[in-house]
């Protein structure tokens, strides 16, 4: 029987080893923390209160083809939505409003700009299951549905600015302003749209669902699924050096592109060393969960039924607030993201008393303090905030790396997303996930399809894993 070791049980490293159990390997899962998940752990950061220390909203997780291939709910994961999916208040008191509807949505939009984001969204949502069997996959693929992806790419590569231009509205251009903002890149840049166009097409497919009992039910699931096919998961194994490894016919590297390099050394071909090192990580995330008493006030009526709130006032402003974290520059009023699991799944509060998920974009490394900021944000919109903040739980990004090193600078999304690193990460190979050493693969997030608890990097990797063992 084949062997194969894991280091990283995060969601790529946990899919990897469920992708390569099922094929009859003999798998270990080798985890540096004591509890498996990565980037979907969820815990009481607050007493009483579950919250989810990364991944909240499952958009890309509940469409990933290999996740629903695994039949998970029968290991106990459940997505349950919210009323509404995401709202971005203005000042106005105003609001884009996301519905998982493309119909509901445009309504809400007026006629002009709900008739372009019909014109937008309607088809991506529609064939978004066809799509995402080609998006989640490399480049170098035979596409599946190459009329789908010839529709999608050339819009995915423009600068978000220059989607946000079909537009008019302050709602409109904001919600997709807020969206696009998950790829912590500047607007003006190439391929900068990719993101929120992909993350909007999901969510308008499946909606934006949140796991009951939080993320780490993601993790749970999958890891009851390894046990089942005859794996095991090791916790409080840090991988360091090849000597950390026991002898396997496939080792998988769920760790970003330096630390895979740190690990094999000399083992490394040159070329792929350099560009491991050279690999480019993006701004950070600076988190603070809250517990609220009664929830959040929002003025806006929508904000209080969503399970996202964006906030960044209006398209200019958001804008400017990404450039500034990308310049280094922290900016007085950052873009913060706002997660409100519980409207979806109760029993993660303590009867009046809400977990409130929250993070700010910040500059990578960003070493000072933007609690105030992310508070001042939240109170812009919803007077009164302040006084229901009971408790609070803050991570800085040095708190993220310390927590995850694959978080290197507070960088969440494991690389920057440039239109380079977008479709080649971590490097330009006809196979991203070949590390160049026989049987060694890099499987995270800095892999193809990139950041999101979907696990496609991992079943991916494992394929081509799978490939190479059965040259
Ligand atoms: C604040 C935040 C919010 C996010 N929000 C969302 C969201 O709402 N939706 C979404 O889809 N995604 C979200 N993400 C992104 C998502 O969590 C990641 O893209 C995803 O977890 C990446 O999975 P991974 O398996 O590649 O790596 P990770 O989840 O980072 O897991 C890597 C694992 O490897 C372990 N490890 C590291 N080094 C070693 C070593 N040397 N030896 C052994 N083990 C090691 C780590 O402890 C960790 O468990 C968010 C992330 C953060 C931090």
């Amino acid at each position: 029987m084949s062997t194969a070791v894991v280091v990283g049980s995060g969601p790529n490293g946990l899919a990897a080893a469920v992708f390569l159990a099922r094929e009859g390997l003999d798998v270990t899962v080798l985890e540096a923390a004591d509890t498996i998940g990565g980037g979907t752990r969820t815990s009481e950061l607050t007493p009483g209160l579950l919250h989810d220390h990364c991944s909240a909203t499952h958009p890309m997780a509940v469409g990933s083809p290999f996740l629903r291939s695994l039949d998970l709910g029968r290991h106990g994961l459940v997505w349950r939505l919210p009323d509404i999916d995401c709202v971005h208040p203005l000042d106005s008191g105003e609001a884009g409003v996301l519905h998982r509807s493309v119909r509901e949505t445009a309504e809400g939009l007026g006629e002009r700009d709900g008739r372009g984001w019909r014109r937008v969204f309607g088809p991506l949502a529609e064939g978004y299951d066809a799509l995402a069997e080609d998006l989640m996959r490399p480049l170098a693929h035979v596409p599946r549905h190459p009329l789908r992806l010839a529709a999608f790419g050339p819009r995915a590569l423009l600068p978000a600015a220059v989607v946000a231009r079909r537009w008019r509205t302050e709602s409109a251009r904001a919600l997709f302003a807020g969206v696009a903002a998950h790829a912590f890149r500047p607007f003006d840049r190439p391929a900068s749209a990719a993101v929120g166009l992909t993350i909007i097409a999901a969510g308008h497919r499946h909606g934006w669902p949140v796991a009951a009992g939080g993320s780490r039910a993601i993790a749970d699931a999958l890891a009851a699924r390894l046990t089942e096919f005859g794996g095991r998961i090791e916790t409080g194994v840090r991988v360091r050096s090849l000597a950390d490894l026991p002898p396997a016919d496939v080792v998988m590297f769920d760790l970003a592109p330096r630390a895979v390099a740190d690990v094999l050394g000399d083992r490394l071909p040159r070329r792929v060393a350099r560009a491991y090192r050279r690999y480019r990580h993006g701004p950070g995330a600076f988190k603070v969960d809250f517990a609220v008493q009664d929830g959040v006030p929002w003025s806006n009526e929508a904000a209080r039924r969503a399970g996202t709130v964006h906030l960044g006032g209006n398209y200019a402003e958001v804008a400017a607030g990404e450039r500034a974290i990308h310049e280094g520059r922290m900016p007085e009023r950052p873009f913060v993201l706002v997660g409100q699991q519980y409207l979806a799944d109760p029993g993660r509060s303590k009867g009046d008393i809400h977990p409130v998920w929250t993070y700010a974009h910040v500059p990578h490394g960003y070493d000072g303090d933007a609690t105030a900021a992310v508070v001042a944000q939240i109170e812009r919109f919803a007077p009164g905030f302040r006084e229901r903040i009971l408790d609070r739980a803050v991570r800085p990004p040095s708190g993220f790396e310390e927590y995850n090193p694959n978080y290197v600078g507070g960088d969440i999304v494991a690389g920057a997303n440039t239109a380079f690193q977008l479709v080649m990460r971590p490097r330009a190979a006809l196979d991203p996930y070949s590390t160049g050493v026989p049987g060694m693969y890099i499987c995270s997030a800095a892999t193809p399809p990139g950041a999101g608890a979907h696990g496609m990097c991992g079943a991916n990797a494992a394929a081509s894993a799978l490939r190479g063992l059965r040259r």
